[in-house]
């Protein structure tokens, strides 16, 4: 295991006199709440040695410096929803707090852009696009608690990713402190470009490794006037899940296409205190469409209702507000449930989805833990939540496991990858090693330790650092 320098005294006051002395934390309550993100297994949780609040590019390039210079690791964080384990220090050292760089800059409305700094919330700047009768399309169900630094690091999805992308998909520009503390902007408000390597979408995704984005210039759409929510229900899994690839295939473009398993239908209803229609006995799609024109709107639901009733929907209703409160309360429901659990995030080619979800599901069955599914169907993303029951730990680490090898193995045959939106983070670093080819890995070590050559961005994320030679 690659060794840090601790966090001294001198380290301490060399923060200090960057940021102020009321943005550096050592208190035992402050380590303690930076220990953790959303994932709730505490083998992962680590202890920062200090916790700095940046306020501005040139207070984290000084940070950059300071850990440099002392050998120190930095930890990047947003909102802490990663699910992944991203936000956590692995090796100690720092937390970089990027939440109080929360300025919109500009919104250009002709131009179709928006200028926000990293730690703007989600929800924020799909707000103010809204108002101004535009829509920014990024859209992870955690939006009204994630911040937009957290989004491009990970490359988040959601819920409209199945029209618009994800939020690769909606970047100009980065405004990045590299490693070594130098700021650069990579990307530009141009349509096309050809000028040198794609360095922005490198950047982005990287899951804090390559770089901490503190800025970002990110693209605008018309919002679409009319649009309508429908949610079919199944009460065959099968017949649910083969209604994707033929909802994708018949041109309707649809903004999303979501799935959600019976047991998430109940546990997300209970915990929502709603009641939908096949409470007892439903799989959910939940699919959106937007149009510009009313006659396109009518014309597409029309083809959406007859593929529904051809797939064998059991009803097909409008989708109001109460269908996505369920929809999003889902991750949160399955807690009281049981507290020890962990997320899947496989992704295969959209037209694998539906053979994936059943031979999944039905590979599940044979273990004493409880698997709860759902997907972003229409992008071929599945998660998986699984809870331990009535088990001793062992057993459930052991299952857990094997489970584990059959899925990655299968999603790797069916030419799919570990993580569709949520990132490897410290959790999936063990199975990155395993399932990626060995000379992609090699490129990717390669890069980290060209561009942060003593490894102190964001340690035991994605891969294992290499060791001081
Ligand atoms: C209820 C719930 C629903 C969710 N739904 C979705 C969903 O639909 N789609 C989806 O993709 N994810 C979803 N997630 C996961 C999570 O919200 C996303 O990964 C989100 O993008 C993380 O944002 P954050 O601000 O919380 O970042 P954090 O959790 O703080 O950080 C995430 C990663 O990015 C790095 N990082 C953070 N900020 C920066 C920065 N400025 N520069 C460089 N690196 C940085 C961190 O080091 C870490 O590795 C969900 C989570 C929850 C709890």
């Amino acid at each position: 295991m690659r060794q840090y320098h601790p966090v001294t005294y001198e380290v301490v006051k060399a923060l200090q006199a960057v940021v102020g002395e009321k943005y550096v934390k050592t208190d035992a309550d402050t380590l303690d709440k930076y220990k953790l993100d959303e994932n709730l297994d505490p083998t992962f949780w680590r202890l920062p040695e200090v916790v700095v609040s940046a306020g501005s590019t040139e207070e984290v390039a000084k940070v950059m410096q300071i850990a440099n210079q002392y050998g120190v690791p930095v930890t990047p964080r947003s909102a802490g929803t990663s699910v992944s384990c991203g936000a956590i220090p692995t090796y100690h050292g720092i937390v970089l707090l990027l939440e109080r760089m929360n300025q919109i800059r500009e919104i250009n409305e002709e131009g179709m852009y928006m200028v926000v700094e990293a730690g703007v919330r989600t929800i924020d700047i799909q707000n103010l696009a809204h108002e101004k009768g535009l829509m920014y399309a990024g859209d992870p169900c955690s939006s009204d608690s994630c911040l937009i630094g957290g989004n491009l690091a990970t490359n988040a999805g959601g819920n409209k990713a199945v029209r618009y992308g994800t939020t690769r998909h909606q970047v100009y520009s980065v405004e990045v402190v590299l490693p070594n503390g130098k700021v650069t902007t990579l990307g530009a408000t141009l349509k096309k470009c050809s000028t040198g390597f794609c360095l922005d979408q490198l950047i982005i995704g990287s899951e804090g490794t390559l770089g901490i984005i503190t800025k970002a210039t990110l693209k605008l759409v018309p919002l679409a006037p009319y649009k309508l929510d429908v949610l079919a229900v199944f009460t065959d899994l099968a017949k649910a899940t083969a209604l994707v690839p033929k909802l994708v295939k018949a041109g309707l473009n649809p903004t999303s296409v979501e799935f959600m398993d019976n047991n998430f239908v109940r546990s997300a209803s209970d915990y929502s205190d709603l009641k939908l229609p096949h409470y007892e006995d439903g799989c959910y799609d939940i699919v959106s469409i937007e149009t510009f024109n009313e006659d396109e709107l009518d014309d597409k639901m029309e083809k959406l209702s007859a593929i529904c009733e051809e797939c064998g929907a059991t009803d097909v209703l409008e989708a109001d507000d109460r269908v996505w409160q369920v929809r999003r309360n889902c991750l949160e429901s399955t807690r009281s449930l049981s507290e020890v659990q962990t997320s899947e995030d496989l992704v295969v080619p959209v037209t694998k989805i539906a053979a994936c979800i059943q031979a999944l599901v039905k590979e599940s069955e044979q273990y004493d833990f409880r698997v709860f599914c759902l997907a972003h169907a229409g992008d071929g993303n599945l998660h998986f939540q699984i809870l331990k029951c009535d088990m001793s730990d062992a057993e459930w680490e052991r299952q857990l496991e094997e489970f584990r090898h059959t899925a990655y193995r299968y999603v790797y045959d069916l030419g799919g990858r570990l993580s569709g939106e949520h990132g490897i983070g410290m959790k999936r670093v063990c199975y990155m090693e395993e399932y990626t080819d060995p000379v992609e890995m090699e490129l990717m070590k390669t890069i980290k330790g060209a561009m942060d050559p003593n490894w102190i961005l964001n340690p035991g994320k994605v891969f294992n650092p290499v060791e001081k030679q």
